[in-house]
């Protein structure tokens, strides 16, 4: 059985790179009818905040990584199980793996002559009954990780060092607590960033130390922005709820965080989880650093909000629009919403002149409107509005009409109209607004503007 895990730590909101590793991880347990393992990983209990768990649990959920999918197994909380890592430790000290250390930065330095020279194993034999605790790793060979994205990484041992599994208070360290963990847990493949090859090399060495047998290794490429930078917190958006909360669908979501760094071939690249899920392969992932490209996202996006069910696009839409604004009346332009937004929250500058009592005002819009236009068009526009048909086509021949009459273009003519209709510049087919909205208040938004 595939058993992999997602082993997130709670230092901050949830990012798209472990959202990535989670749905990479998620394909593989799905597609086996193995099992995802949700591990949260908080040992560092100075850094850790039950709203950082919380809120993983309910990305990966919008996601669809949940209990609903008897794939899903967990949450389990690493702190749960600090006994065992202790055991470990105590283990591997019983067997001769490990010993005590009581050496301090500074005699180190002052012995090895330098800052970055690893532990020089001057413990080994000391027989000390407290301290630190280190790992006795071997002297020479190499350290091989067979990793299936990045083929086989070597790590020569001369320069591993004999590194601390726990700290004088006993308190074990994470790159033991991880592997402790992963085996008691029977994980046969630990799917995860770039950033813990490092830690694959020293576990390597505990895994057989600890009477396992070393899982598949994968090593998923960093995800990086525009100028090629690895994404951070600090530089990027790349908290999953705020693409939530500013209106990515989770399907183009999942979507596009499958590309990062693997794609189903042949150039598709907009494909439902259920079709790409099957198709995944470790294997052919990318070790080349993959870009996360927004821009990409949001067409993919825009694509995936013109795919839905025109019901389903209204239902998507309420959390952005006022409750009290009436839905009837948005059903008559939702259609013509969906073609045009790109993320759910541009729903509500698209439609909220329909539900205002008048239109939001601003003054550069009205600026860029009247520049190029006389205000007889608005004037004149005003008293055809009495008694032309109601019809966008009707709406849209008078105003050329007026238009003509002072040699403008449609497209100038509108301007003006538009910004006394809807306060914006830009926006729905302006004469299917004009006729949703209805004779009575169209007029009445011209003579305001007039006024
Ligand atoms: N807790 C680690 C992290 O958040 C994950 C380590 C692992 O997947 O082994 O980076």
């Amino acid at each position: 059985e595939v058993r992999v895990r997602f082993a997130p730590s709670p230092t901050g909101m949830f990012h798209v790179g472990g959202a990535r590793t989670a749905l990479f991880n998620w394909a593989l347990a799905e597609q086996s009818g193995g099992h995802f393992v949700l591990r949260i990983e908080d040992t560092d209990a100075s850094r850790n905040r039950p709203e950082w768990t919380e809120g993983i649990i309910s990305a990966l959920d919008w996601i669809g990584i949940n209990g609903g999918n008897p794939a899903f197994e967990g949450p389990y909380f690493q702190s749960a199980y600090e006994a065992q890592h202790r055991e470990a430790v105590a283990k591997l000290l019983a067997d001769g793996r490990a010993y005590y250390c009581d050496c301090t930065r500074e005699l180190l330095v002052a012995r090895t002559g330098s800052e970055h020279r690893g532990y020089d194993g001057h413990c080994r034999d000391r027989g000390l009954t407290e301290g630190a605790v280190r790992f006795r790793t071997p002297d020479d060979g190499v350290t091989v990780v067979e990793d299936l994205i990045r083929g086989n990484v070597e790590f020569p041992n001369e320069a591993q060092e004999d590194f601390v599994i726990a700290r004088t208070d006993g308190s074990p360290l994470y790159v033991l607590a991880n592997a402790v963990d992963d085996i008691t847990q029977n994980i046969t493949h630990v799917v995860r960033g770039e950033e813990h090859l490092g830690n694959a090399a020293k576990q390597m060495l505990l895994w057989p130390a600890l009477g396992a047998t070393p899982p598949v290794w994968a090593h998923l490429p960093v995800i990086v922005n525009e100028q090629r930078k690895k994404l951070s917190k600090r530089r990027d958006k790349v908290a999953l709820e705020d693409y939530r909360a500013e209106g990515y669908l989770a399907e183009s979501m999942v979507n596009y965080l499958m590309l990062l760094g693997w794609g189903p071939g042949e150039d598709r690249e907009i494909m439902p989880w259920a079709e790409m899920m099957p198709l995944f392969r470790l294997e052919d992932v990318n070790s080349a650093s993959a870009f996360f490209d927004e821009k990409k996202l949001r067409a993919f996006n825009g694509e995936y909000i013109r795919a839905l069910p025109l019901e389903t696009f209204e239902d998507r839409c309420a959390p952005y629009l006022d409750p009290s604004w009436d839905r009837e009346l948005f059903s008559k332009v939702a259609a013509l919403a969906q073609t045009r937004i790109t993320v759910l929250s541009e729903i509500r500058q698209n439609v909220d002149f329909l539900f205002l009592d008048e239109p939001v005002f601003d003054q550069a819009s009205w600026d860029k409107a009247m520049k190029n236009s006389p205000v007889e068009i608005l004037t004149d526009y005003l008293s055809r509005l009495e008694t032309v048909s109601w019809d966008p086509e009707s709406l849209k021949e008078a105003l050329e009409e007026v238009g003509t009459a002072y040699g403008l273009k449609l497209g100038k003519a509108q301007a003006p109209v538009r910004v006394a209709i809807t306060g914006r510049t830009v926006g729905l087919p302006l004469f299917e607004s004009i006729e949703v909205l209805g004779r009575g208040r169209a007029q009445e938004r011209l003579r305001a503007a007039l006024a």
